[in-house]
């Protein structure tokens, strides 16, 4: 990960003048930098780890490199999003695959024509659907990877359809032949399609996407609303002004506010920028792949988000999730209890 800043703190610990040091850096940057500490004391790790969460400035990844260990932090919180007091395990997200027909430059799970499927699977996907069903699961997200590259979509939907309520996220440019042939036995009261299309005119989204993808994800929305289902349209946008350009072109077309869904770059995967996420800005939102059960999707291949690597029983992931998060919560509050003042 690229910081802002490097400190190189040599073998200094917080017993000898590392927090100078910190504090120094916390002054030459600016909310949001990142800023990587890179030291011969591992041991240095716990330490700094505490003094990350008390301060606000979540911890973001920790490295060992050529011997020496760099750990690298976000100045400041992200702000909370509005809907983190929903239930954690009242969504479920799938990742049915990783690989993709594009090569988005911003892929959070570095998904490309080249890379290995790592399926989920029918049968898996069709076991987890039954046991969410007595989780108390209200959505299912499907997503990858492209979803509609794998022969069995429409029988992985449909699965999941049976259980909650279902959006499959998919960049809308293979609705044709089987694939097609698949979307048109689904339930339309029950899948949402959220395609991506990240601009007004083709020339942002071609940049991230390749060159013809607006056209062809315009295609995938008209083809998708012909036949009956409802559309959300997904973008994922550098800055506020993109967003905002993005609201307007939205507002043209008349999408309603429910189904628009603009975010911002995440720095996971494939992005070389965007905004850092750990695990301490994100409410969890149980994640399954074929290599195990994650935090949240912006990071479902990624170590520092995997919370265990057995799916099943689904009872017991959601379980690991809720500990995790709780022990979270926990060391907040430990912290908050250690510095109350009055
Ligand atoms: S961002 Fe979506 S469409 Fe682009 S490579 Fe990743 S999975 Fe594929």
């Amino acid at each position: 990960m690229k910081a802002d800043i490097d400190l190189d703190i040599g073998q200094k610990t917080f017993a000898s003048g590392l927090l100078p040091e910190l504090i120094a850096a916390l002054r030459r940057s600016r909310q949001g930098d990142l800023v990587a500490v890179v030291g011969d004391e591992q041991s240095v790790g716990p330490e700094l780890e505490t003094w990350c969460r008390f301060t606000g400035h979540p911890l973001l990844e920790s490295t060992v490199e050529n011997g020496r260990t760099r750990f690298v932090f976000r100045c400041g919180a992200i702000p909370a999003p509005s809907e983190d007091t929903r239930p954690v395990g009242s969504r479920l997200w799938l990742y049915t695959n990783f690989d993709c027909n594009l090569r988005c430059d911003y892929c959070c799970v570095r998904s490309t024509p080249t890379a290995p499927r790592r399926e989920l699977g029918l049968p898996r996907v069709q076991r987890i659907a039954q046991e969410a069903a007595e989780l108390g699961v209200k959505e299912i997200f499907v997503t990858g990877g492209e979803p509609f590259l794998l022969e069995d979509i429409g029988e992985i939907l449909a699965a999941c359809a049976a259980t909650a309520p279902t959006t499959v996220l998919t960049n809308g440019m293979l609705f044709v032949g089987r694939r097609a042939e698949s979307l048109r036995s689904l339930p339309r009261d029950r899948i949402v399609l959220q395609i991506s299309l990240d601009s007004a005119t083709p020339e942002r989204h071609d940049l991230h996407r390749g060159s013809g993808t607006w056209a062809r994800a315009r295609e995938g929305i008209q083809r998708a609303r012909a036949q009956g289902f409802r559309v959300r349209i997904a973008a994922t946008v550098s800055i506020d002004a993109e967003a905002e350009e993005f609201r307007r072109f939205l507002d043209e077309e008349k999408i309603a506010a429910e189904d628009r869904v603009i975010r911002r770059i995440a720095l996971r995967g494939s992005a070389a920028e965007g905004v850092a996420l750990g695990r301490a800005d994100l409410v969890p939102e149980v994640t399954i792949t074929a290599d195990g059960v994650y935090w949240h999707p912006v990071g479902a291949d990624d170590s520092d988000l995997l919370v265990t690597r057995d799916i099943f029983p689904l009872a017991e992931s959601f379980a690991a999730v809720r500990r995790a998060f709780e022990r979270e919560g926990e060391h907040a509050n430990k912290l908050a209890r250690i510095f109350n003042c009055a």
